[in-house]
């Protein structure tokens, strides 16, 4: 691998000049923004690499999705890998708390600055990269490579099921590499293996037909009140999810998952002081910590809005109150099953007049820890980072991993450029570039394995 790391190594002002163009272009799913173009964008970096490429549709539903870009290329052996990435990023909302406009990513202090850099185009430039170093070095590729890139995983991948359905042929595989991946805080290796699912829904209450002067309080039924004594319903103190039949889908972690997150780092105490806290939710440290991260729904009150909320007091009785609130699932919830049982919470609790919206629902899936995958990710790490990576079972957040299990019957994992304090999703996202080089390497030895 030396002549492709080498390649890889001299070519990285390349590298990030390709990723700065990619993320120069504003691909918020949310706001509908330069989809186009950047779909088109990534079709260009494919195809000078011999990708066949093709911009597809997505279909399923009354409401508009981005398109996927497909791209293909066969090498020695027909054996495929799948990568999944995402063009789409973020609102880079709020603006003021960034040190560098989002859209013109920056160098600084050896990180490159900007909304994207890491979630996900990072991955996708680093992805590209090692791919060229392969031609560029030595011709053909040892295997068969496919991509598949949506344009809206930040608004929840919306019809990606009926998506893979619909192309199960065209995404034939024998492995997918996911997106996203990276180090722990300390710079050491992960390989990651699942995702938890999600529910997203709106909870709305209304009272009266108007808000009301706060003197009413005597007679008239407050919005506010009522939705949050609901809400208070859903989660006890002690953190328990108090829906009845909540935890009823909920997979216990297998032996060898166990194994896996008791050889992982133990980095609690870390994450929770870049918080500024000293303790943990349920108290739980080490292991447990991790365990509870990594293998535990949660029920997360998101945003609530009532009222007043503007300076200085108005004594006002409010007629409407919303809440958004997420669940993020383990195996094997389904978010449909989860979201009638929320319904029948509420109505059980006398809170049938709470109106319930849902916003989003993807499905959690995991590879086993055993998968022979596994242990040609471990090789291909070894080679890029000369460490042994932390095999983790799942990861805390949620991505359409589904399908791709359970349609298509691939093995996934991921392996990538980021870091923990890479604070994607929020203002000043960055990645290392020595993090960048690495992942680089690391996609670059797991072709040059995956095909043996
Ligand atoms: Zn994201």
């Amino acid at each position: 691998m030396q002549d492709i790391f080498k390649y890889i190594d001299e070519h990285l002002n390349d590298s990030i000049a390709s990723l700065t163009e990619l993320c120069k272009l504003p691909a918020v799913s949310a706001q509908k923004q330069a989809i186009g173009e950047t779909a088109e964008h990534v079709v260009g970096m494919m195809r000078p690499l011999g990708f066949e490429t093709q911009i597809l549709p997505k279909t399923g539903g009354p409401d508009t999705a981005q398109p996927v870009v497909f791209a293909e290329l066969r090498g020695k052996s027909p054996k495929t890998l799948l990568f999944y990435d995402h063009y789409d990023v973020q609102p880079p909302e709020p603006l003021e708390l960034w040190t560098s406009p989002p859209f013109q990513p920056t160098l600084r202090d050896g990180k490159l600055y900007g909304r994207g850099v890491s979630d996900n185009k990072g991955n996708i430039a680093a992805r590209v990269a090692a791919i060229k170093a392969w031609r560029e070095v030595r011709g053909e590729l040892p295997c068969s490579l496919k991509f598949c890139i949506e344009g809206d995983e930040e608004i929840g991948s919306p019809h990606m099921e009926e998506f893979v359905e619909e192309h199960r042929e065209l995404l034939a595989a024998d492995a997918c590499l996911w997106e996203g991946g990276g180090v722990t805080w300390e710079g050491l290796p992960m390989v990651t293996l699942g995702v938890k699912g999600l529910l997203y829904v709106e909870l709305t209450c209304e009272t009266i037909n108007r808000d009301a002067h706060s003197s009413y309080g005597t007679v008239l039924p407050n919005a506010a009140w009522r939705l949050v004594w609901a809400l208070s319903t859903v989660k006890s103190p002690d953190e328990r999810i108090q829906i009845a039949g909540f935890y009823d889908g909920v997979r216990p972690p297998t032996p060898e998952e166990r194994a896996a997150i008791e050889a992982m780092p133990q980095e609690d105490a870390e994450t929770l002081k870049s918080f500024g806290i000293g303790k943990a939710l349920a108290g739980v440290t080490g292991v447990d910590y991790i365990a509870r991260h990594l293998f535990e729904p949660t029920a997360t009150i998101d945003g609530l809005s009532s009222g007043y909320e503007g300076e200085g007091p108005k004594t006002v009785l409010p007629a409407r109150a919303m809440a958004k609130m997420d669940f993020r699932l383990v195996p094997d919830q389904d978010p449909d099953d989860i979201l009638a049982k929320l319904r029948r919470h509420l109505d059980s609790h006398g809170f049938a007049d709470i109106e319930l919206k849902t916003l989003g629902g993807e499905r959690p899936a995991r590879t086993p820890v055993t998968d022979p995958l596994v242990a040609v990710m471990r090789e291909a790490i070894r080679d890029a980072y000369g460490s042994e990576p932390f095999i983790v079972p799942a990861m805390a957040g949620t991505g359409p991993l589904y399908p791709f299990v359970a349609i298509l019957g691939l093995p996934t994992a991921d392996c990538g450029i980021g870091y923990p304090d890479a604070h994607i999703h929020a203002p000043d996202e960055n990645i290392r570039i020595e993090d960048f080089l690495r992942g680089t390497k690391a996609i670059a030895a797991l072709i040059g394995r995956f095909g043996k």
